[in-house]
Protein backbone atom coordinates (compact mmCIF):
# COMPACT_ATOMS: atom_id res chain seq x y z
CA UNK A 1 0.00 0.00 0.00
CA UNK A 2 3.08 2.31 1.02
CA UNK A 3 4.72 1.81 -2.27
CA UNK A 4 1.44 2.71 -4.74
CA UNK A 5 1.13 5.74 -2.15
CA UNK A 6 4.64 6.64 -2.96
CA UNK A 7 4.46 6.15 -6.44
CA UNK A 8 0.92 7.47 -6.96
CA UNK A 9 3.15 10.92 -5.13
CA UNK A 10 5.56 10.87 -8.03
CA UNK A 11 2.85 10.10 -10.47
CA UNK A 12 1.42 13.59 -9.19
CA UNK A 13 4.03 15.79 -9.51
CA UNK A 14 5.58 14.79 -12.92
CA UNK A 15 6.61 16.74 -15.51
CA UNK A 16 8.28 14.68 -18.45
CA UNK A 17 5.85 15.69 -21.49
CA UNK A 18 6.33 19.31 -21.91
CA UNK A 19 3.28 18.95 -24.07
CA UNK A 20 1.02 17.54 -22.14
CA UNK A 21 1.88 19.56 -19.49
CA UNK A 22 1.20 22.91 -20.82
CA UNK A 23 -2.47 21.28 -22.22
CA UNK A 24 -3.24 19.51 -18.36
CA UNK A 25 -2.91 23.15 -17.77
CA UNK A 26 -4.87 25.10 -20.35
CA UNK A 27 -7.69 22.95 -20.17
CA UNK A 28 -7.60 23.32 -16.30
CA UNK A 29 -7.45 27.59 -16.72
CA UNK A 30 -10.20 27.67 -19.69
CA UNK A 31 -12.28 25.72 -18.30
CA UNK A 32 -15.64 24.35 -19.79
CA UNK A 33 -18.18 26.75 -19.29
CA UNK A 34 -20.54 24.55 -17.25
CA UNK A 35 -17.37 23.66 -14.58
CA UNK A 36 -16.10 27.73 -14.39
CA UNK A 37 -16.77 27.86 -11.01
CA UNK A 38 -14.61 24.39 -10.02
CA UNK A 39 -11.09 24.16 -9.16
CA UNK A 40 -9.58 21.83 -11.99
CA UNK A 41 -6.86 19.49 -10.81
CA UNK A 42 -4.40 19.68 -13.98
CA UNK A 43 -2.13 17.57 -12.79
CA UNK A 44 -1.17 13.87 -13.72
CA UNK A 45 -4.06 11.29 -12.56
CA UNK A 46 -2.84 9.63 -9.98
CA UNK A 47 -4.03 5.30 -10.04
CA UNK A 48 -7.08 4.70 -7.88
CA UNK A 49 -8.67 1.93 -6.11
CA UNK A 50 -7.76 -1.44 -4.07
CA UNK A 51 -4.30 -1.49 -3.27
CA UNK A 52 -4.57 -5.74 -2.77
CA UNK A 53 -6.66 -5.61 -6.25
CA UNK A 54 -5.98 -8.76 -8.08
CA UNK A 55 -7.85 -7.26 -11.34
CA UNK A 56 -5.39 -4.24 -13.01
CA UNK A 57 -7.81 -1.93 -15.42
CA UNK A 58 -5.79 -0.19 -17.54
CA UNK A 59 -7.07 3.07 -19.80
CA UNK A 60 -6.00 5.24 -22.10
CA UNK A 61 -5.44 8.61 -20.68
CA UNK A 62 -7.41 11.51 -18.26
CA UNK A 63 -10.63 13.14 -19.96
CA UNK A 64 -10.16 16.79 -20.76
CA UNK A 65 -13.32 17.83 -18.21
CA UNK A 66 -13.62 14.93 -16.39
CA UNK A 67 -10.44 13.24 -14.59
CA UNK A 68 -8.42 16.24 -15.94
CA UNK A 69 -11.06 18.36 -14.00
CA UNK A 70 -11.82 15.49 -10.79
CA UNK A 71 -8.77 14.24 -10.44
CA UNK A 72 -9.87 10.38 -10.23
CA UNK A 73 -9.84 7.96 -12.88
CA UNK A 74 -12.85 7.53 -14.92
CA UNK A 75 -14.46 10.40 -12.55
CA UNK A 76 -17.23 13.08 -13.74
CA UNK A 77 -17.58 12.38 -17.36
CA UNK A 78 -19.45 9.92 -19.56
CA UNK A 79 -17.21 7.37 -19.62
CA UNK A 80 -17.22 7.33 -16.04
CA UNK A 81 -20.91 7.16 -16.31
CA UNK A 82 -20.73 4.06 -18.54
CA UNK A 83 -17.39 2.62 -16.88
CA UNK A 84 -18.47 2.41 -12.81
CA UNK A 85 -22.24 1.74 -12.82
CA UNK A 86 -20.95 -1.58 -14.57
CA UNK A 87 -17.99 -2.23 -11.81
CA UNK A 88 -20.62 -1.86 -9.40
CA UNK A 89 -22.79 -3.99 -11.12
CA UNK A 90 -20.04 -6.80 -10.88
CA UNK A 91 -19.47 -6.05 -7.29
CA UNK A 92 -16.24 -4.48 -8.11
CA UNK A 93 -17.45 -1.02 -6.93
CA UNK A 94 -19.85 0.35 -3.80
CA UNK A 95 -21.63 2.75 -5.25
CA UNK A 96 -22.70 3.24 -9.53
CA UNK A 97 -21.86 6.68 -9.26
CA UNK A 98 -18.55 8.88 -9.61
CA UNK A 99 -18.91 12.80 -9.27
CA UNK A 100 -15.51 13.53 -7.07
CA UNK A 101 -12.25 12.64 -5.32
CA UNK A 102 -15.24 12.84 -2.15
CA UNK A 103 -18.15 11.06 -3.55
CA UNK A 104 -17.57 8.23 -1.02
CA UNK A 105 -16.24 5.50 -4.24
CA UNK A 106 -14.71 2.78 -2.98
CA UNK A 107 -13.13 -0.14 -5.45
CA UNK A 108 -12.98 -3.87 -4.54
CA UNK A 109 -10.35 -6.29 -5.85
CA UNK A 110 -9.95 -3.75 -8.95
CA UNK A 111 -7.15 -0.90 -9.30
CA UNK A 112 -7.56 1.85 -12.43
CA UNK A 113 -4.44 2.85 -13.80
CA UNK A 114 -3.70 4.49 -17.21
CA UNK A 115 -1.49 4.09 -20.34
CA UNK A 116 -0.91 7.78 -20.05
CA UNK A 117 -1.47 9.81 -17.16
CA UNK A 118 -2.27 13.74 -18.05
CA UNK A 119 -5.11 14.65 -20.70
CA UNK A 120 -3.73 14.44 -24.10
CA UNK A 121 -4.77 17.18 -27.10
CA UNK A 122 -7.48 15.00 -29.51
CA UNK A 123 -7.03 12.12 -26.89
CA UNK A 124 -3.99 10.95 -28.69
CA UNK A 125 -0.89 11.03 -26.63
CA UNK A 126 2.52 10.59 -28.79
CA UNK A 127 4.39 7.25 -28.67
CA UNK A 128 7.13 9.29 -27.15
CA UNK A 129 4.74 10.29 -24.53
CA UNK A 130 3.17 7.04 -23.69
CA UNK A 131 6.82 5.87 -23.40
CA UNK A 132 7.73 8.40 -21.35
CA UNK A 133 4.53 7.14 -19.17
CA UNK A 134 5.43 3.81 -19.43
CA UNK A 135 7.39 3.02 -16.18
CA UNK A 136 4.96 4.29 -13.71
CA UNK A 137 2.30 1.02 -15.52
CA UNK A 138 5.18 -1.04 -14.76
CA UNK A 139 5.33 -0.25 -11.20
CA UNK A 140 1.53 -0.98 -10.72
CA UNK A 141 2.33 -4.08 -12.34
CA UNK A 142 5.11 -4.67 -10.22
CA UNK A 143 3.37 -3.63 -6.70
CA UNK A 144 -0.33 -5.48 -7.53
CA UNK A 145 0.98 -8.27 -9.41
CA UNK A 146 -2.18 -8.85 -10.93
CA UNK A 147 -4.17 -11.89 -11.93
CA UNK A 148 -6.38 -9.93 -14.39
CA UNK A 149 -5.34 -6.88 -16.88
CA UNK A 150 -8.26 -5.90 -18.29
CA UNK A 151 -6.99 -3.40 -21.20
CA UNK A 152 -9.84 -0.80 -22.25
CA UNK A 153 -8.84 -0.33 -25.74
CA UNK A 154 -5.94 -0.80 -28.12
CA UNK A 155 -3.18 1.89 -26.66
CA UNK A 156 -3.77 -0.38 -23.49
CA UNK A 157 -3.23 -3.27 -25.03
CA UNK A 158 -0.72 -2.51 -27.06
CA UNK A 159 1.21 -1.05 -24.53
CA UNK A 160 0.36 -3.88 -21.87
CA UNK A 161 2.23 -6.15 -24.90
CA UNK A 162 5.26 -3.71 -25.07
CA UNK A 163 5.77 -3.89 -21.63
CA UNK A 164 5.92 -7.79 -21.80
CA UNK A 165 7.66 -7.91 -24.99
CA UNK A 166 4.81 -10.02 -26.42
CA UNK A 167 5.72 -9.19 -30.50
CA UNK A 168 3.75 -12.71 -31.33
CA UNK A 169 0.98 -11.64 -34.28
CA UNK A 170 -1.44 -14.04 -32.88
CA UNK A 171 -2.19 -11.02 -29.82
CA UNK A 172 -5.13 -9.65 -31.21
CA UNK A 173 -6.74 -6.81 -29.88
CA UNK A 174 -10.61 -7.36 -30.05
CA UNK A 175 -13.56 -7.01 -27.62
CA UNK A 176 -13.38 -9.97 -25.59
CA UNK A 177 -9.98 -11.41 -26.63
CA UNK A 178 -8.59 -13.22 -23.59
CA UNK A 179 -4.84 -14.27 -23.31
CA UNK A 180 -2.73 -15.87 -20.77
CA UNK A 181 0.56 -13.75 -20.72
CA UNK A 182 3.67 -16.00 -19.46
CA UNK A 183 6.49 -14.95 -17.52
CA UNK A 184 9.48 -16.46 -16.71
CA UNK A 185 7.82 -19.53 -15.82
CA UNK A 186 5.64 -21.08 -18.59
CA UNK A 187 1.08 -19.93 -17.61
CA UNK A 188 2.38 -17.84 -14.48
CA UNK A 189 1.88 -14.71 -16.20
CA UNK A 190 -1.80 -12.71 -15.44
CA UNK A 191 -4.47 -13.07 -17.76
CA UNK A 192 -4.95 -10.28 -20.51
CA UNK A 193 -8.43 -9.02 -21.20
CA UNK A 194 -9.50 -6.89 -23.68
CA UNK A 195 -12.68 -4.43 -23.93
CA UNK A 196 -13.34 -1.70 -26.39
CA UNK A 197 -12.78 1.76 -24.46
CA UNK A 198 -16.40 2.74 -22.90
CA UNK A 199 -15.47 6.52 -24.04
CA UNK A 200 -18.61 7.92 -26.17
CA UNK A 201 -17.67 7.16 -29.28
CA UNK A 202 -18.10 3.68 -28.48
CA UNK A 203 -20.78 3.79 -26.50
CA UNK A 204 -23.51 5.95 -27.89
CA UNK A 205 -22.86 4.29 -31.32
CA UNK A 206 -23.61 0.94 -30.20
CA UNK A 207 -20.23 -0.52 -30.59
CA UNK A 208 -19.91 -1.14 -27.04
CA UNK A 209 -23.45 -1.99 -24.93
CA UNK A 210 -24.14 -2.40 -21.44
CA UNK A 211 -24.29 -5.54 -22.39
CA UNK A 212 -21.12 -6.77 -23.91
CA UNK A 213 -19.62 -4.53 -21.20
CA UNK A 214 -21.12 -6.32 -18.53
CA UNK A 215 -19.97 -9.09 -19.74
CA UNK A 216 -16.14 -8.37 -19.31
CA UNK A 217 -16.27 -7.40 -15.51
CA UNK A 218 -18.24 -11.07 -15.41
CA UNK A 219 -15.16 -12.94 -17.42
CA UNK A 220 -12.72 -10.66 -15.16
CA UNK A 221 -14.70 -12.22 -11.71
CA UNK A 222 -14.66 -15.38 -13.08
CA UNK A 223 -11.07 -15.55 -13.74
CA UNK A 224 -9.77 -14.25 -10.53
CA UNK A 225 -11.93 -16.89 -8.74
CA UNK A 226 -10.49 -19.70 -11.02
CA UNK A 227 -6.84 -18.51 -9.66
S1 LIG B 1 1.99 11.66 -19.35
FE1 LIG B 1 3.06 10.53 -17.74
S2 LIG B 1 5.24 10.85 -18.15
FE2 LIG B 1 4.12 12.44 -19.28
S3 LIG B 1 4.03 14.22 -17.89
FE3 LIG B 1 2.17 13.03 -17.58
S4 LIG B 1 2.63 11.67 -15.87
FE4 LIG B 1 4.57 12.43 -16.68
Amino acid sequence: MDSLKKLNEEIITCRKCPRLVAWREEVARVKRKAYQDQEYWGKPVPGFGDPQARVLVVGLAPGAHGSNRTGRNFTGDASGGFLYPALYRAGFANQPTAVSRDDGLTLKDLYLAASARCVPPDNKPTPEELNNCQPYLERDLEILKPKVIVCLGRVAFERILKIYGIRNSEFKFAHGALYKLNTDLPNTGPWLLCSYHPSQQNTLTGKLTVKMFDEVWTKAKELVQDE
